[in-house]
């Protein structure tokens, strides 16, 4: 269990992602759904990539924000992640979808993810815990499994 200065100083840490989260939601383009998805992904070196999900007339060719910010990383050369804060202007939390969830699973399988919604209310999440059977190429598992 965290001590309470722990979960000051995570959220001290956090406030920057959820900023640059919500900055990437109004970037957002989603003239079909009219919802707004930010996320901010933060790689074990400490850089910040951020997405947004932009839709497409052609609806299936839409790409969320989650996966948006990972490929951004990667193209960056970034492959380790510590934490992703998914940001939309809704009371509700809303979690990453089945295929941002595998994307995310890729990289980071015991990825942090944090949900945030309007009023700057959090839910944290293990990866594991969202997607607890991930799919890997067969020989990419480790030996625990
Ligand atoms: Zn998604």
């Amino acid at each position: 269990m965290q001590s309470a200065k722990c979960k000051v100083q995570n959220e001290k840490s956090i406030t920057p992602l959820i900023n640059a989260a919500k900055r990437a939601a109004s970037r957002a383009y989603a003239p079909y759904s009219r919802f707004r998805v930010g996320a901010a992904l933060r790689t074990r070196s400490g850089k910040v990539f951020t997405g947004c999900n932009v839709e497409n007339a052609s609806y299936g060719l839409t790409i969320c924000a989650e996966r948006a910010a990972v490929f951004a990383a990667v193209a960056a050369g970034e492959r380790e992640f510590e934490r992703i804060v998914i940001f939309t202007p809704t009371q509700s939390f809303t979690g990453p979808c089945g295929a941002c969830r595998q994307v995310m699973a890729e990289f980071a399988p015991n990825l942090r993810v944090v949900l945030v919604n309007k009023t700057g209310e959090t839910r944290s999440y293990s990866l594991k815990r969202l997607l607890p059977v991930q799919f890997r190429k067969p020989g990419r598992y480790s030996t625990s499994r």
